[in-house]
């Protein structure tokens, strides 16, 4: 039988970390008071008193627990077992995606989050035809929902971070951003140009950008991030200015894709090379 497993919200992740800060114990009590999760586990999935279903707290541990009493505002269980997976010194990968019509942008994000995504920073371009990006918490609580969902889905241990969407501008001059890296760390940054004749990304992760660094491997980076326009593409400015602050222009193949398509493909190459044992 399938054994769920959810990232639980709000004073559930708080309680589930406190018990990591405390250092787990089997048998100790575990509750879920969060709505949401409550409904999913009794009405949804109709799981029952001795049922089990996994909680993640996102910082690698998950934990085994058992049902053991239906009250009025929670369910009672019982921590049963725990585990904590040690996370690969990876990059971080962030995707900084051109803000695409909702129902493409909303599809993207489960897709990233399955290739492992870490970091989605959705960008406001000269040529979004998403014009005002809703910073509303409903939309961010919309989309937190659709990552965590497919985190859930995909069995990862942790789930990507969604920033409020920020402009191009603020995005590729704010120190620390994607765009401009500190100095102490080791971070690539490419921008997919559908239309420079750029060097192919996948010969940029394995070939001479590597050479250049006396053939450092992409998995010793601090991060990789990886910007795609919107519909309409970015402006000659826009590229411009992103190769000022050390974004390499890079090609995914002879085909104009879809925003989300091409987000999915420069994903696919990293997450590619990466999971590569
Ligand atoms: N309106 C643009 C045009 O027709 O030239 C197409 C933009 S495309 C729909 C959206 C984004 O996907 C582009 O800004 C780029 O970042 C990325 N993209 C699409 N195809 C690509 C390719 N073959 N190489 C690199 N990037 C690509």
């Amino acid at each position: 039988m399938r054994i769920y497993r959810f990232f639980p919200t709000g004073a559930d992740m708080d309680a589930l970390q406190q018990i990591r800060g405390r250092g787990p114990q089997a048998g100790i009590s575990v509750t879920i008071s969060e709505l949401d999760l409550m409904k999913q586990i009794k009405n949804v999935l109709r799981l029952g008193v001795g049922n089990r279903f996994i909680l993640l707290d996102g910082l690698g541990t998950k934990y085994e627990v058992e049902i053991q009493q239906f009250a009025k505002n929670q369910i009672n269980c019982s921590l049963v077992s725990f585990r904590t997976e040690e996370r690969r010194a990876l990059p971080e990968i962030e995707i900084a995606l051109g803000l695409i019509k909702s129902d493409r942008f909303e599809w993207c994000l489960e897709k990233l989050t399955e290739l492992g995504v870490d970091l989605i920073t959705p960008v406001l371009t000269q040529h979004c035809v998403v014009k005002h990006a809703e910073k509303s918490k409903e939309k961010m609580r919309r989309w937190e929902s659709i990552v965590r969902e497919s985190a859930e889905q995909c069995e990862r241990m942790t789930t990507p971070r969604i920033v409020t969407p920020v402009s191009f501008s603020e995005y590729i001059y704010r120190p620390g951003s994607g765009g401009t890296s500190s100095g102490d760390t080791q971070d690539l940054k490419f921008i997919c140009a559908e239309r420079k004749q750029a060097e192919s990304l996948l010969k940029r992760l394995g070939g001479e950008e590597m050479s250049t660094r006396g053939g450092v491997d992409i998995k010793h980076m601090d991060s990789i991030s990886l910007m795609i326009g919107p519909e309409g593409g970015f402006s000659e400015h826009e590229l411009n200015a992103a190769e000022t602050q050390g974004w390499k222009p890079v090609s995914l193949g002879p085909r104009i894709l879809r925003a989300e398509t091409a987000a999915i493909a420069a994903l696919s190459q990293v997450a590619s090379i990466l999971d590569m044992q």
